[in-house]
């Protein structure tokens, strides 16, 4: 089991080029170096094909890579994401959902962007596609990006309070199982599953604690106190949650390159968090040894 130093500088919540980050694997890794990070999550909305390109990077530039997958789950119609960490990736299962998601994600998205179009919003399909690595998770962010780049919003958060809201006739929604299974899947494929920004009001995140206390009763390990869409309220009752329910307590930026204004390393997870969740699942690193 490596040993971390107590002042090592982890954000366990960072996406690339293989979902909706703007950047390659090994530039979000490179980023993490500039930024003083001794270990990044790569969690990708339902990917893992990234993190062996997130590997070689890590050992280029000296950054231990969590390697973790932010699965989309719904519950009740509302949107929750589970990160699951150190998964093994080739169990049947899990990779069965994920490429599920990851189909409907797809379909979705092709349905909402023909719509736009018909409705004169400067967006194909092909140019959808052409914002991500071959064979990434697509989302309404590669949409906003096209958008962007045609003049029609200044940066993806315009986008996302037009067209793209969830409450927008535009919008399709996409299959994803329930935070519960999602639960079951990661522990099943050795990892562990942490609930993200689990109070995010502002993004429609919210989860009931009753749900909080469904996911810790299925195994649970933590859920992510410290993240920018929480403000300090926010924090403080996903803090006192955690600690009613035996919850660790991780912090992490949700990097997603120039795609949101989030900076790597802008919230952070303990030395102490991290090799609790190396030693639950006997996971390893990616990258560099620390
Ligand atoms: P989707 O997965 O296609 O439903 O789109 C949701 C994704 O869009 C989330 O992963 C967020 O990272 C991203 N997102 C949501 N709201 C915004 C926003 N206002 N600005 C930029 N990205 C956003
Ligand atoms: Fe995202
Ligand atoms: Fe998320
Ligand atoms: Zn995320």
């Amino acid at each position: 089991m490596p040993r971390l130093a107590p002042t090592a500088r982890i954000d366990l919540h960072a996406h690339s080029t293989h979902s909706d980050g703007t950047e390659p694997p090994a530039e979000v890794v490179r980023q993490a170096s500039r930024a003083g990070l001794d270990v990044v999550g790569l969690t990708d909305h339902d990917a893992v094909s990234g993190w062996a390109e997130a590997d070689r990077a890590g050992h280029e530039h000296g950054v231990a890579v969590v390697p973790g997958v932010e699965m989309s789950c719904s519950a009740a119609g509302s949107s929750v994401h589970l990160l699951g960490y150190f998964v093994n990736p080739d169990d049947t299962s899990l990779r069965s959902e994920l490429e599920r998601t990851r189909r409907s994600r797809d379909g979705r998205l092709r349905r909402m962007v023909d719509t736009l179009a018909a409705a004169g919003f400067p967006v194909s399909w092909e140019e959808v596609l052409a914002q991500a690595s071959a064979g990434a998770s697509l989302g309404r962010p590669h949409v906003a990006d096209v958008l962007v780049a045609h003049g029609r919003y200044p940066d993806r958060d315009a986008a996302f309070a037009e067209v793209l809201h969830s409450s927008s006739r535009f919008h399709v929604a996409h299959y994803a199982p329930h935070p519960r299974r999602a639960v079951e899947l990661v522990l099943e494929a050795g990892g562990a599953a942490v609930l993200a920004h689990p109070f995010a009001s502002a993004r429609g995140h919210t989860v009931p604690v009753e749900l909080v206390e469904e996911l810790a009763a299925a195994g649970l390990t933590g859920l992510e106190v410290d993240h920018r869409d929480h403000g300090p309220a926010d924090r403080d009752r996903a803090a006192a949650l955690a600690q009613r329910l035996g919850l660790v307590r991780t912090g992490s930026s949700d990097y997603h390159g120039a795609g949101k204004p989030n900076r790597l390393g802008e919230h952070t997870t303990s030395a102490e968090v991290l090799t609790r969740l190396l030693d639950r699942t006997g996971g390893q690193l990616l990258g560099a040894s620390l």
